[in-house]
């Protein structure tokens, strides 16, 4: 009786229902969403796991999606793949969508035929430009910025002595 109801070699209609409520929305729609993600899924031959499927009014507005979300038509699916990096599961998508936006951890795809991309990943702020910001907002609020020749002078290269210490380098008998 709870056997989920398989809609294509290898979705369920279940993995796409709304969160909230376990509707699916528009059915024919949800054909032509699921038959391109059987596509996209042969190009890389490993399951495709759906992380937001269809999504009622209510339910998106919960999670926060935009009012003309596609997933309120269950025309659009956040996926992820197992082992594959986002940024690469977006660029083979492009084969089989139109529509494809980036985030951290999943891509979103849409059966829209106009074309979008859009990348909402977090930019990856690095320590240095950290370090760059606060230095110039120090020396901008504080005094003259000191010129910066001392360096050279302070730092005295240390010279190597030729002399050998031959009782170090010897093994002792
Ligand atoms: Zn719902
Ligand atoms: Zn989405």
């Amino acid at each position: 009786m709870s056997n989920p109801k398989r809609i294509s070699p290898h979705f369920h209609e279940q993995e796409f229902s709304c969160a909230c409520c376990g509707q699916v929305g528009d059915k024919k729609r949800l054909m032509i969403l699921v038959t391109k993600l059987e596509q996209l899924r042969s190009l890389f031959n490993k399951p495709i796991h759906i992380i937001s499927g269809y999504r009622c009014a209510k339910h998106n507005k919960a999670c926060g999606g935009v009012t003309k979300s596609q997933h309120l038509t269950c025309s659009a699916a956040d996926i992820r793949i197992e082992g594959v990096d986002p940024s690469r599961l977006a660029k083979r998508a492009h084969a089989v969508f139109r529509a494809i936006g980036i985030y951290d951890s999943f891509v979103h795809v849409d059966t829209r035929t106009i074309r979008a991309f859009w990348d909402h990943r977090t930019p990856k702020e690095t320590k240095e430009d950290v370090i760059i910001n606060e230095e110039s907002k120090s020396s901008s609020e504080g005094q003259l910025p000191r010129p910066k020749q001392k360096e050279e002078s302070t730092k005295p290269v240390p010279r190597r002595t030729e002399r050998k210490t031959k009782s170090s380098t010897t093994p002792s008998k």
